[in-house]
């Protein structure tokens, strides 16, 4: 199956790096495809490719007849990221044409085989790359993903407006790291501040999806190549992802 003919296309950003936007696509796509649907991601953080590590993924992918990328299935989702295309110690370094170039073979010579939805790892700002894919690919909407702090709200805060200029739904926006129980004292800490994102969500009209707290198993699936969801189901995390695909399944 091609691009085009996939049922719905989410793609997931962020305006800064590090805000755990590889986190949430990892994870929400799991949660998806628990749900029983057939579920893709496309990693086209090119700079940082992240799911490589998150998914496990230690060969290069294969080919179809046609020579299209076939995705490798891992855990129940299919995923097709550069962390497995080009060499782990090597820069790619790219300028902006040679980036949309690369973005438009993963949009076009991939076999997506039957899929409900596919999720696209997008790399944090407003470049080359976010442009290349909301001008080639019909996108379902975007989820934005933002940590409570000023100096995350603010680059998001360009993000939204780059979709909405480009017409683009926004879904929600999920707040991550929001909040830190320790198991010492069982407090919930708010390092990076309380509800920063989800005030903001409520100022920019936007749907406020889920609040993940900073969860170590969060972290822990991400590095092992097992995302949360599956690896640790019961974890504060991971139940909140839960939800969230099932409202999104559900709206
Ligand atoms: P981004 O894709 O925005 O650059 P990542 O998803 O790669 O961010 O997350 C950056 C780091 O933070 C990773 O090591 C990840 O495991 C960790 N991380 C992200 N969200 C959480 C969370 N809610 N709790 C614990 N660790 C997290």
């Amino acid at each position: 199956m091609a691009l085009k003919d996939i049922k719905s296309i989410i793609a997931i950003a962020s305006g800064k790096g590090g805000v755990g936007k590889s986190t949430v696509t990892a994870n929400l796509a799991m949660a998806v495809a628990l749900e029983g649907k057939s579920v893709g991601i496309l990693d086209a953080d090119l700079y940082g490719p992240s799911m490589g590590i998150m998914f496990d993924l230690k060969d290069a992918p294969e080919m179809d007849e046609k020579r299209h990328i076939i995705p490798t299935f891992s855990h129940g989702v299919h995923v097709v990221t550069l962390a497995q295309l080009f060499p782990a110690e090597k820069a790619n370094a790219w300028r902006g044409p040679r980036a949309a170039a690369l973005i438009n073979n993963l949009l076009n010579f991939v076999n997506w085989g039957d899929m409900d939805i596919l999720f696209i790892d997008l790399p944090p700002g407003t470049g080359d790359v976010q442009l290349s894919i909301v001008q080639n690919c019909k996108l379902h909407g975007v989820i934005m993903v933002c940590t409570p702090q000023s100096v995350a709200l603010a680059d998001c805060l360009k993000g939204i407006d780059l979709f909405r200029e480009m017409n683009v739904p926004i879904i929600g926006l999920v707040e991550n790291m929001s909040g830190f129980v320790c198991d010492g004292c069982s407090k919930e800490h708010f390092i990076f501040g309380k509800d920063g994102a989800k005030t903001f969500a409520q100022k920019m009209g936007l749907e406020l999806l889920g609040q993940i707290p900073i969860d170590a198993p969060l972290m822990e699936g991400g590095e092992k190549g097992m995302p949360a969801v599956l690896a640790n189901p019961n974890c504060a995390g991971a139940r909140i992802f839960g939800e969230m695909a099932t409202k999104l399944l559900t709206t």
